[in-house]
């Protein structure tokens, strides 16, 4: 089965359709949460994963669109995106989102926005941090977001845990290691690349390869800035920070 991996679409429908595009056909499609928040376009992003029927879970910004969580963690222009996003998501998309759980297993992955210790909150950015998280689940592969940091760390069967960054064209070959594996952000990547990030899992040959593709950035930011929403969100999508 050939899975299209995204997360953090974060209301940018500029950079899904783009990744769509680019992904092609695919057996099924997973999202790793935040599919709103930042972005102007949450109920159309909502809709398009809807209607691919993809396998989604939600992230904390979904949550805090929801009402479910505290705005207290969110720095200032993530805490008005929120409410910006509370105010804009239609009845049908609210009750999508509300009808995804924080995790989910599907073909041996768990998918979990964060980390398979705290799916909502925490970031692994580090190989300490994943080594814990690799004790908090069984199967071969735990699939995160949460970072907009492609990436992965790995434990070869020696229990050696190699935690690295990922550019386009990588390709893990999981074999008998166990992994976390990030597809970086769709909507909003931080990793100094503008260009939209995700990964397709190839579940029969275990293998892992990590794309990127580039999308009409400027379309995305003047949906932004006509939302009101904070200008800031508009520019960095185009240092991709
Ligand atoms: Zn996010």
């Amino acid at each position: 089965m050939r899975v299209g991996v995204i997360s953090d679409v974060h209301g940018n429908l500029d950079a899904l359709e783009a990744v769509l595009a680019a992904l092609g056909s695919v057996d099924a499609l997973w999202c790793l949460g935040d599919v709103v928040g930042y972005g102007a376009a949450p109920n159309e992003c909502v809709a398009r994963l809807r209607a691919l029927d993809a396998v989604c879970i939600v992230g904390n910004h979904d949550l805090a669109a929801l009402g479910e969580v505290s705005l207290d963690t969110f720095n200032g222009e993530a805490a008005a995106a929120a409410r910006w996003t509370a105010s804009a998501l239609a009845p049908e998309s609210r009750a999508w989102l509300a009808a995804r759980g924080p995790s989910t297993t599907v073909e041996s992955a768990l998918l979990a926005h964060g980390s398979p210790y705290d799916p909502v909150w925490e970031y692994v950015t580090n190989g300490r941090t994943a080594a814990r998280c690799l004790t908090c689940f069984d199967g071969p592969l735990c699939l995160i977001g949460h970072t907009h940091v492609p990436s992965s760390f790995v434990q070869r069967p020696d229990g050696q845990l190699q935690a690295e960054y990922r550019v386009e064209g990588d390709v893990l070959e999981l074999g008998e290691a166990r992994a976390l594996a990030n597809p970086g952000s769709v909507g909003q990547p931080r990793d100094e690349d503008p260009r939209a990030a995700y990964l397709v899992f190839d579940s029969e040959r275990a293998t892992l390869t990590w794309h990127r593709t580039p999308y009409p950035v400027a379309a995305a930011q003047e949906k932004i800035i006509a939302a009101g929403l904070p200008p800031r969100l508009a520019r960095r999508l185009a240092a991709g920070l």
